[in-house]
């Protein structure tokens, strides 16, 4: 294996999704600190950032860039008060139950969201029960030329599962957050989990949704009545079911029937059959209703 200094580049090395599918990374590197974050950029300044993997599904063929692997970036630091600083690779479900025993309220109802601190961060993670932007202070972040970048939340162009610091790579960030009992918090989480596990195949193989709750452009309504307002943001997962979507299978990749937004591959499938399912229910929901799904997940394919 090559090294640099302390660093190994894997070669060909397996890249943990959720989707627990796709190829390979030519080259990855996980990095430890800041000093490797650079090395890895000074490498290849188009690296690529793999956190969780909970968001990610990656083309058969692989990758070309060298993968950073945020392993190493796991610490959590608590400050007096309400303070909280987590590294990017830090498990954003460990900080939730943490901060609860804590007493720390502000990140519980992001219970059930897999993902790294900084993949959360970068995704603007969040749904029905709170974003996590509304409890970011600051993100510590390293450029692609390789200086460090501090940005306070408002200086961040946050939105609806989009950051604009996709071209960073998140190291570290700090969250405000509040005071509160921690048997409420605990409560709390309990309620979140048991609304996900109510609603969604948890258990499946997937990224969790796959597509940004679209904005209509125009009302839109079926035979069943009503779906949506112009103006207004509907949800993708109803689009697909009104379509009749549900069970749709291309190859080894099915609609799921529980949550027509959650696309599952069957053991062993392909990355490509997830793909060509998610290119069908688009062009499906586009000649259905006349709207344009943007795909929440990321798909990383070779160059
Ligand atoms: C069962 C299930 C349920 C889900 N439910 C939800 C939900 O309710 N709400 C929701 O918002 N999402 C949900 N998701 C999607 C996923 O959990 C989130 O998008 C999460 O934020 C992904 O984080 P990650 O660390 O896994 O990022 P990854 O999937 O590893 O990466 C996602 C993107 O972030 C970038 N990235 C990751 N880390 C860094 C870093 N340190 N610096 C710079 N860029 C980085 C990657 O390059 C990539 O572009 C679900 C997924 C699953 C599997």
């Amino acid at each position: 294996m090559p090294t640099t200094a302390a660093m190994t580049i894997q070669k060909n090395a397996p890249i943990p999704t959720w989707f627990g599918i796709g190829g390979r990374a030519d080259r990855l590197l996980a990095v430890r600190s800041d000093d490797d974050i650079r090395r890895g950029l000074e490498i290849d300044r188009a690296a690529l950032v793999l956190g969780d993997g909970a968001n990610l599904l990656v083309d058969d063929a692989g990758v070309g860039e060298l993968v950073l692997a945020m392993e190493g970036y796991c610490g959590v630091e608590f400050a007096d008060g309400s303070g909280v600083v987590a590294q990017a690779g830090a498990d954003l479900s460990k900080l939730i139950h943490e901060t609860a025993r804590r007493g720390l309220a502000g990140l519980e109802g992001l219970i059930g969201i897999p993902a790294s601190v900084g993949g959360a961060a970068v995704m603007n993670a969040g749904g029905k029960f709170g974003q996590i932007a509304d409890v970011i202070r600051r993100v510590h972040a390293i450029s692609r030329g390789g200086s460090e970048v501090t940005l306070e939340r408002r200086d961040i162009h946050y939105g609806y599962r989009r950051s604009g610091l996709n071209d960073l790579v998140i190291r570290r960030v700090e969250f405000g957050l509040m005071p509160e009992d921690p048997g409420s918090l605990r409560a709390r989480v309990k309620d979140v989990m048991a609304y996900k596990k109510g609603s969604q195949p948890l258990a499946a193989s997937s990224a969790g949704c796959c597509f940004k709750n679209p904005t209509l452009r125009q009302d839109v309504r079926d035979e069943r009545g009503e779906i949506g307002r112009a103006g207004e943001r509907v949800s993708a997962g109803m689009l697909i079911d009104r379509a009749g979507l549900k069970g749709l299978r291309v190859r080894g990749a099915v609609v799921s029937e529980r949550h027509a937004n959650f696309l599952v591959p069957d053991k062993g499938a392909a990355a490509r059959d997830v793909i060509d399912l998610m290119e069908q229910v688009e062009r499906r929901v586009l000649d259905r209703f006349g709207v344009v799904l943007e795909r929440e997940v990321v798909v990383w394919r070779r160059k």
